[in-house]
């Protein structure tokens, strides 16, 4: 039977600025007896910046099939277990939700101390519609099944959430340019961060803006919802002016429907199909 002192206390951390921590969050780090952390480093920071001792332990994606049962049973036995992650919210596209998931399992107790997350903090700096929004998580790193992945959300009335790292940025704007060209995007990078950015445009203008830069930090890439249909059939005038007067001015067609397409936040499809008109 698990003792009655036992609990899993999951804690969110900042996302970079050390100060955006909870005072409930630094009181659990403090009470616990131990804080498993994804990376001990990084959590070595946050402790010392707040003059906390409590030890820490390793809990990662390499050691949670064996750390995750011996967790638990040391739950069941009394001890307090602090859970934090590299950044931001435990459990979101990380290990963490395998402990949450085996505590509750055992009849254990978890208390989720709420702050900081990339997701949020990215979703509401991008600008893009807030009412509606998926999160998919780091996207299949294969050219073939991430396109795959993203062709399956192409219908989805919502603001779309990746993921990403800075290496694979660039090719993911493309597949994503391939399928959902027109559509407003951003990219929000080192979030909280010295080097805070926040890009946004048309999807095809982004993804040309990103294949020449050499990126460093976190990167979230966000696709806002598809254009309506309504908004379309009401500009298709203005379109076709747009198009003709940067044609007029020397701008080749394929240009021209590209900027377009960027300004008036349309599909460069919809945006050729006028201009052929
Ligand atoms: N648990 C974390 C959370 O709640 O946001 C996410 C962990 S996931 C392994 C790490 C990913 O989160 C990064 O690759 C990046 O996509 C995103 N991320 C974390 N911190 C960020 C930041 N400061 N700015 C932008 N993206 C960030």
């Amino acid at each position: 039977m698990a003792d009655a002192g036992g609990i899993l206390v999951v804690c969110a951390t900042p996302i970079g600025n050390l100060g955006d921590v909870t005072l409930r969050v630094l009181d659990a780090l403090r009470a616990a007896d131990v804080i498993a952390a994804e990376d001990t480093r990084v959590t070595r920071k946050l402790l010392s910046r707040y003059e906390i001792h409590t030890p820490l332990e390793a809990y990662h994606e390499h050691n949670r099939a064996a750390k995750t049962p011996e967790l638990v049973s040391r739950i069941e036995r009394g001890e307090r277990i602090a859970l934090v992650s590299d950044a931001g919210t435990p459990g979101i596209s990380d290990p963490g939700e395998h402990l949450v998931d085996a505590c509750l399992d055992a009849g254990l107790r978890v208390d989720v101390l709420p702050g900081p997350s990339a997701i949020v903090t990215a979703l509401v700096a991008s600008g893009l519609p807030t009412g509606a929004f998926y999160f998919g998580g780091f996207l299949p790193r294969k050219t073939g099944e991430r396109e795959r992945a993203i062709a399956l959300l192409s219908a989805l009335d919502a603001t779309l959430v990746f993921y990403e790292s800075p290496g694979r940025t660039a090719a993911t704007l493309t597949s994503l340019a391939g399928a959902f060209a027109g559509r407003r995007a951003a990219v929000a990078r080192e979030l909280t961060k010295l080097h805070e950015e926040v890009a946004r445009g048309e999807i095809g203008q982004l993804a040309d803006d990103f294949a020449a830069r050499e990126l460093k930090g976190e990167v979230v890439v966000l696709i806002g919802p598809p254009v309506a249909s309504a908004q379309l059939t009401l500009d298709e005038d203005v379109v076709r002016e747009r198009v003709r007067d940067a044609m007029t001015a020397g701008v080749s067609r394929r240009d021209a429907v590209r900027d377009v397409a960027a300004e008036l936040g349309l599909p460069r499809n919809e945006v050729y199909r006028l201009a052929l008109e």
